[in-house]
């Protein structure tokens, strides 16, 4: 009989051994648990005080959706080159360590469907944009065209009277030179008459990368290999202006 109790008793103590262990083991799981979050929570808050830190830049493709801009040989259109070059140059960027804002990630124009006058809305929209945005400095991407199809070579807008956007504009110029092996030079060019150049706060250059009306230079434009050519000239000439300032 008393041997009966005390086997009971031992199994008893066995049991809240086993309950111990099991519950302190729950608590270390939970408590591993919170760590992880907390460690979390600290890693988000740190990301994103980073990428306020980051050199923020706007990239811009001219036109799109309904405006298809310039048309070159067999009626190719300006606005996709444009895009599929911006999305390869915010990619670009991003590689080097800034921050990168679009004014379009996709064939859609900035203006509403009920708009009577969409281009106007659309580019009104776009220096908004950067006006919101204020970043260090804005690259609008274009393909030009000419009624010679013998003319080629990228060209970089500024605002005339704008000193930085002549500098960025001179960068870019001279790394799309020399990365894409322009047998024929282009210098820049500055413009009091863009709208873009003329109404967006900050500094702000045009980069035409090609004619679309040259056939060469319209075939080069529309291969991805090219395209990330004339992405990472542009993303080397940005990297160069913000280093000699
Ligand atoms: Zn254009």
């Amino acid at each position: 009989m008393k041997l009966k109790k005390y086997r009971i008793e031992m199994i008893m103590a066995c049991l809240l051994l086993v309950c111990f262990y099991l519950l302190s083991r729950q608590a270390a799981v939970v408590s591993v648990q919170m760590t992880t979050d907390q460690e979390k929570g600290k890693n988000s808050e740190g990301q994103v005080q980073e990428n306020a830190g980051r050199k923020l830049i706007l990239v811009d493709p001219g036109h799109g959706e309904s405006d298809p801009g310039m048309i070159g040989v067999g009626g190719l259109e300006e606005k996709g080159i444009n895009l599929s070059i911006s999305l390869l140059l915010k990619e670009n960027l991003e590689r080097r360590g800034y921050s990168v804002v679009m004014t379009r990630d996709t064939d859609k124009g900035l203006y509403d469907a009920s708009s009577n006058n969409k281009k106007a809305q659309d580019m009104q929209r776009r220096v908004a944009l950067i006006s919101e945005k204020s970043p260090l400095l804005s690259v609008s991407i274009h393909q030009n065209s000419y009624q010679d199809p013998a003319v080629h070579g990228p060209q970089v807008f500024y605002y005339e009277s704008s000193s930085e956007g002549k500098k960025l504009a001179e960068a870019i110029q001279g790394s799309l030179n020399e990365k894409l092996e322009v047998d024929r030079q282009r210098e820049i060019k500055g413009n009091t008459s863009y709208y873009l150049l003329k109404r967006s706060q900050g500094t702000l250059v045009i980069v035409e990368c090609g004619f679309l009306t040259n056939p060469d230079e319209a075939a080069k434009l529309q291969t991805e290999s090219y395209q990330k050519k004339v992405a990472d000239a542009i993303a080397d000439g940005v990297d160069h202006y913000l280093e000699i300032q």
